[in-house]
């Protein structure tokens, strides 16, 4: 059985998964798509086979989509990812599930009213390999109970519109999401610290960055965030636990003898480290669609992530340890599937 699409928002990730969906996976198509640029929704329709809806609202209604993709910009997720749970319908909404944890709360809310899973968030790292990989040892006790986690998030630059508080919601935000689930474990309070300044960053930037998070059961997570890193898009992160340690493996790539020197590039492109991870999420998207039962990171994940960057924003506002509650969670979400 082949599942039908809808694609809400045709900018790059839409364009993205739609190349997916239609090239690279197997059991779904796109049948309809729109965007708030109608001509652009049209044009990339046409080339579908599919059509153009004039609106996120008239996708979701069309009696031909059985699943819906929110890829529009993430003032506008709330709006659609409730509309589909009104609906019945599965929804993979990029992140972040909303741009705030009150907007979080209201799709969990519905969700939970409704009583079944229906939305997936797009925290694509838990589809790495890597990232697969560690959890693996985790879970297995190869390393013992886990004790601190070291991560780096470096970027070689980004352009003059990005602000410090994006620092969180922008990019530690993946951070936020894979560390609570390689650890399975809660965040309860947050920090944030301002090393020296690189010159390399605009005025209005404070880069890079420190944040600190201290799980429940007292786990304690560095992250540094640094935007204007130069040298290349590098993701790192190590696990320390009471017997071992657990290194995230670098993205494979040709080892070179050349010039003198023994080498490996390092990648400068975000969408090329995680671009495997993106099929493989989809990809099991769609096999939980057709089976009817969503997995995947849920909405309860985006509203704790939601949370949790708030207090980091805070923190990095006030400079003070902030407190993260998230109240307790709803037994839909009580089994973490992936
Ligand atoms: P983008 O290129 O700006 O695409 C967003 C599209 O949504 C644009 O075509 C935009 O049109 C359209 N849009 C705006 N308002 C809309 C509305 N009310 N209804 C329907 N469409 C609307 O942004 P993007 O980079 O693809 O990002 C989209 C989302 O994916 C964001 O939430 C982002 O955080 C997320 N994302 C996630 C990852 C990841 O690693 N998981 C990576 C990239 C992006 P206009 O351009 O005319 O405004």
């Amino acid at each position: 059985m082949s599942i039908n699409v809808g694609v809400i928002g045709t900018g790059n990730i839409g364009q993205d998964h739609i190349r997916r969906i239609t090239q690279a996976l197997s059991g779904a198509r796109v049948v309809a798509v729109t965007d708030i640029d109608l001509a652009r929704a049209q044009s990339i329709a046409k080339d579908l086979g599919g059509r153009a809806e004039s609106t996120g609202q008239n996708v979701i209604a069309a009696k031909d989509v059985d699943a819906v993709i929110v890829t529009s910009i993430g003032s506008t997720h709330e709006e659609y990812v409730l509309a589909a749970i009104a609906a019945g319908k599965p929804v993979f909404c990029e992140k972040p599930l909303a741009t705030t944890a009150a907007a979080c709360k209201r799709i969990l809310d519905a969700e939970v009213a409704c009583g079944k899973r229906l939305v997936q968030v797009g925290f694509m790292r838990r589809y790495d390999a890597g990232y697969r990989l560690l959890k693996e040892v985790v879970t297995k006790g190869v390393i013992g109970a886990p004790l601190m986690a070291h991560c780096a998030h470096r970027n070689p630059t980004v352009g003059d519109n990005y602000t410090t508080d994006m620092a969180i919601t922008d990019t530690v935000i993946h951070e936020i999401d894979t560390m609570r689930w390689l650890l399975d474990d809660e965040y309860v309070f947050a920090q944030v610290l301002y090393p020296k300044k690189t010159r390399k960053a605009s005025k209005h930037l404070a880069d890079p960055q420190i944040v600190l998070l201290e799980t429940a059961t007292g786990i304690r997570v560095d992250v540094e965030v640094f935007v204007n890193a130069v040298y290349g898009y590098d993701i790192q992160c190590e696990l320390v636990g009471e017997t071992g340690v657990a290194r995230l493996p670098e993205p494979s790539n040709v080892l070179l003898r050349s010039e003198a020197k023994l080498s490996v590039e390092i990648l400068t492109d975000w969408k090329k480290r995680f671009i495997a991870s993106y099929d493989v999420e989809l990809q099991e998207w769609i096999h939980s669609v057709a089976s009817g039962k969503i997995s995947g990171p849920s909405s309860w994940d985006g509203y704790a992530a939601a949370v949790t960057a708030d207090a980091c924003v805070e923190a990095q506002k006030t400079g003070k340890i902030v407190k993260i509650e998230l109240g307790s969670r709803p037994a839909l979400y009580h089994s973490t599937v992936i």
